[in-house]
């Protein structure tokens, strides 16, 4: 049986970068990544960006590490591989290739897999999901001759695919299960904002509406929406979500909710065992809620603090992190906890002007996050706020007015 010092099931930001992380700490130690892509690290971010899915920046710019970086910094690298069952007493993982693996510290970096469609027609060619590297490349070829799709789903990834496809010309109809785009993710008026971005550059939206089969023969011809209506279309994209890969883990009685759950040392209910990433359901001690955060910088930070643990060195995780999303030339941003829960402040900084749009969310006299729609210039101000727990209390109406600098409200 083979056996790793560090076991790392995963290789994304978050499992490469704990990695790189242990190797920093210990030269010696073994450390093997088991990863079910076959791919060295590349960037998830770039597979939904303009540039690279029209093919306009090189296909090498999404490679992240090379194969020769493994070597070089002694990291087995198990690719094409899944690991399929966890033993947390023997201290093993027993892999897809009837392999079983014994570390003494693991890490579980596992991600998110694309939420697949199961209704009538659902296996026919032509239906796209996008959450790997082979994803891209298919709808890559695919829109090289497609000439009408059909994107469902609201969230940030389909705002970038929408550019892509429009600038292809490509005839484009977004259904939607929620009212508005991007509901609650969004507020109402943020997200009728992005709508009108999508309507101006020609893509049709359909709210509150489901797809019930895809019709055609091996290839697809067209969808059957839930009020009966037909689209005909030559290929759908399907961005209805993730879900998070866990199944394998239950038989291991590590502690799991939507995600594995963690404390704010990225520790699970099993020793020696940590999350990172996507993945990680944990307690966010900058924010002081238990978190799921899908994004690349919360990964990789992630990573860095798993490493480090597992190397020796624990430290609590306390960040704030952002993402950003573009499309047709809106941006998007989001930081620290966006949820506006019954019980939140929400302050709004609008600016028709600059068509902007930023949302404040307070809970109690403190920002805990924002979404911020084209004014990245406040991101930094308001990711201080929040870090720095400044009390707002009595400040509302003043950071509602667009002219306010925020910037005041830091005690000096
Ligand atoms: C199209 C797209 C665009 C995005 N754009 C942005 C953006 O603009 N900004 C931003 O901040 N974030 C963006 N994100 C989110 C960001 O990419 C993720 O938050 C980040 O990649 C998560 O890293 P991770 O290492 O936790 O997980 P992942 O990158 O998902 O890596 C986990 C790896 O583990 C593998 N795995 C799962 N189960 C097993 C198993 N049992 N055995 C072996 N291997 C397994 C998975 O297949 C995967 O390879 C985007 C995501 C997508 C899909």
């Amino acid at each position: 049986m083979q056996h790793f010092k560090y076991l790392i099931v995963g290789g994304g930001i978050a499992g490469t970068t704990a990695a790189e992380t242990i190797r920093k700490n210990d030269g010696e130690g073994t450390i093997a990544i088991v990863s079910d892509e076959p791919y060295p690290l590349y960037s998830r971010v770039m597979l939904s960006k303009p540039a690279f899915v029209r093919g306009e920046q090189p296909e090498e710019s999404v490679w992240l590490k090379k194969p020769e970086w493994y070597k070089e910094n002694n990291i087995a690298f198990i690719g094409g591989v899944s690991a399929t069952a966890l033993d947390g007493t023997a201290k093993k993982v027993t892999l897809s290739n009837g392999e079983d693996v014994e570390y003494e510290k693991l890490l579980l970096a596992i991600g998110a897999h694309a939420r697949k469609w199961t209704i009538p027609g659902s296996d026919k060619k032509g239906i796209f999901y996008l959450r790997g590297l082979d994803d891209t490349k298919a709808i890559m070829e695919a829109v090289k001759t497609k000439k009408h799709a059909v994107l469902i789903g609201s969230g940030c990834v389909s705002f970038e695919i929408a550019e892509i496809l429009r600038s292809l010309n490509i005839a484009t109809t977004l259904v939607m299960r929620e009212k508005y785009f991007s509901e609650p993710l969004l507020s109402e008026p943020e997200g009728k904002i992005v709508e009108q971005t999508l309507e101006k550059n020609d893509v049709k939206i359909i709210r509150e509406m489901e797809v019930t089969q895809v019709y055609g023969g091996e290839e697809v011809s067209g969808v059957v929406l839930k009020n009966a209506e037909t689209i005909d279309c030559d290929m759908v994209l399907c961005m209805i979500g993730v879900v998070f890969p866990t199944e394998w883990l239950k038989s291991s009685g590590i502690s799991l909710h939507r995600g594995i759950v963690s404390n704010e040392f990225l520790e699970t209910s099993i020793p020696d065992v940590w999350t990172a990433g996507d993945i990680a359901e944990y307690n966010d001690k900058a924010l002081q809620e238990t978190m799921l955060c899908g994004n690349w910088m919360n990964s990789r930070a992630h990573g860095e603090i798993a490493g480090l643990a597992m190397s020796g060195q624990r430290k609590e995780y306390k960040m704030v992190t952002f993402q950003t999303s573009h499309g047709f030339g809106d941006t998007i941003g989001f930081i620290g906890d966006t949820r506006a829960l019954p019980e939140r402040t929400v302050i709004y900084r609008r600016n028709p002007e600059k068509n902007s749009l930023v949302r404040i969310i307070l809970r109690g006299a403190t920002v805990i996050g924002a979404t911020l729609l084209n004014n990245m210039a406040e991101m930094g101000i308001i990711t201080k706020l929040i870090k720095e727990q400044v009390n707002v209390a009595g400040k509302a109406e003043e950071m509602s007015n667009p002219e306010f600098d925020l910037k005041t409200l830091i005690p000096s």
